[in-house]
């Protein structure tokens, strides 16, 4: 990016603005976002970001708040998300959010069949650190 340069992601679209505020470029909705957005929903709406890094933090910061209204997105982006970095985050929070528990069939589906990273996850939350060390 070069130095200087504003960039503004539209809150409908996603598409970089050149404008904080007013019609989005492609869209023509309001880049801005809804007036009294609750940091959670900011968060939300981040999992989505285009740039990976931000979408990672919020997955982070989701699962630290136990923000359980995240719950659904949170799924959304462990199922379909673009990236692994991203799913492994996401699902890392969702085990923080709800416990083993009531995701137990879900998790043991990903433990078959998610990508290695989502795979080891799921293990580790269903049976428990390798070699029984509860230590860490
Ligand atoms: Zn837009």
């Amino acid at each position: 990016m070069a130095e200087g340069a504003r960039m503004f992601w539209c809150f409908h679209c996603y598409a970089v603005n050149d404008h904080p505020s007013g019609p989005c470029d492609v869209c023509g909705k309001p880049v801005e976002a809804p007036a009294g957005l609750s940091w959670v929903d900011g968060l939300i709406w981040t999992l989505r970001h285009p740039d990976g890094d931000r979408a990672l933090i919020a997955a982070a910061t989701l699962g630290r708040l136990r923000a359980r209204e995240s719950v659904p997105a949170l799924r959304e982006v462990v199922e379909a998300g673009p990236d692994v970095y991203l799913r492994a985050e996401a699902l890392r929070s969702l085990i923080a959010i709800e416990g083993v528990e009531p995701m137990r069939s879900w998790l043991d589906a990903l433990r078959r069949d998610a990508p290695f990273t989502l795979r080891d996850i799921a293990r580790e939350a269903l049976d428990g650190p390798p070699h029984g060390d509860y230590s860490t």
